[in-house]
């Protein structure tokens, strides 16, 4: 048997933060944008994260995702890269639908023949069966996202990192997202970490919801959602639960004078 020096790894799946802070900038000019952040998502947990405007949010989700370092802190990951998704979609607008999806498989070395049929799958996944030759100019904003989506769930990633995926949408078409959401997650089995400013959102998807402070982002408060789904935004349990986040938000804004 060989010693080993490496921290043990975290179950695939889970998420964990460890203190984690973030500095941007130097000397005078430096932001505290994340002060000592920790926090565990377990595999197949739904956790949103809300706060205001310029709290970190972003910030954080980026430092899970690896686009960027921790100043301070860790964290910790099971084997397999996050997916991430963002308000804009981006897709390549040269390429069909199809191509788009196709792209992490491409790069990840799945062979043609069964490329094809993975990505006729994941269209029917999320419901875009018949878009697949479309280019992304020829959809509604919904579709874009959807074909986002199956994008990200094409690199088989049991983590799935959202940024306001649905900020940019209408009411209804973001109410039928997150019902695809919902399932998708469901089945899949994934643990998904989402961040969104919308506190009925959060009540809606969220198994548990965590409250970040105003600048630098700390976490306040959380609260878990034990609402039976699937669940409907304008539910009554929903709403008083979007409240009482709300409140709390509410007056974590103002202690900060905004
Ligand atoms: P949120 O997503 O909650 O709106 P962000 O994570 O985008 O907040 O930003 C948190 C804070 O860090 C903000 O004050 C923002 O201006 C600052 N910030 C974010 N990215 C950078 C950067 N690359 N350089 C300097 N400051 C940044
Ligand atoms: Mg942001």
């Amino acid at each position: 048997m060989t010693a080993t020096t490496t921290a043990p790894r975290s179950a695939t799946g889970s998420v964990a933060l460890r203190g984690v802070t973030k500095v941007y900038g130097q000397g005078e000019h430096a932001v505290l944008a994340l002060d000592g952040v920790s926090l565990d998502v377990a595999p197949g947990e739904f956790v949103c994260l809300v706060g205001a405007s310029g709290c970190g949010k972003s910030t954080l989700l980026n430092l899970v995702a690896g686009l960027d370092r921790t100043s301070g802190g860790r964290v910790e990951l099971g084997d397999a890269k996050p997916g991430l998704m963002f308000q804009e979609p981006a897709l390549f607008p040269w390429l069909t639908v199809e191509a788009n999806v196709e792209v992490p498989l491409k790069l990840r070395g799945v062979p043609r023949n069964e490329r094809r049929a993975r990505v006729a799958a994941l269209l029917r996944t999320v419901h875009l069966a018949d878009f697949g030759r479309k280019r992304p100019h020829q959809l509604s904003g919904g579709m874009r996202q959807r074909v986002a989506l199956a994008r990200t769930l094409a690199l088989d990633t049991p983590v799935l990192l959202m940024d306001e995926p649905f900020g940019a949408l209408d009411a209804m078409t973001r109410d039928i997202l997150h019902d695809e959401l919902e399932r998708i997650w469901s089945e899949r089995k994934l643990t998904v970490l989402f961040v969104t400013h919308n506190v009925r959102e959060a009540a809606r998807l969220a198994d548990r919801i965590i409250l970040l402070s105003s600048r630098p982002g700390r976490i306040i408060w959380s609260t878990q959602v034990d609402v039976p789904r699937p669940r409907r935004i304008d539910s009554p349990e929903i709403a008083t639960i979007a409240a009482e986040v709300t409140a709390r938000l509410r007056t974590e804004v103002s202690r900060h004078g905004q």
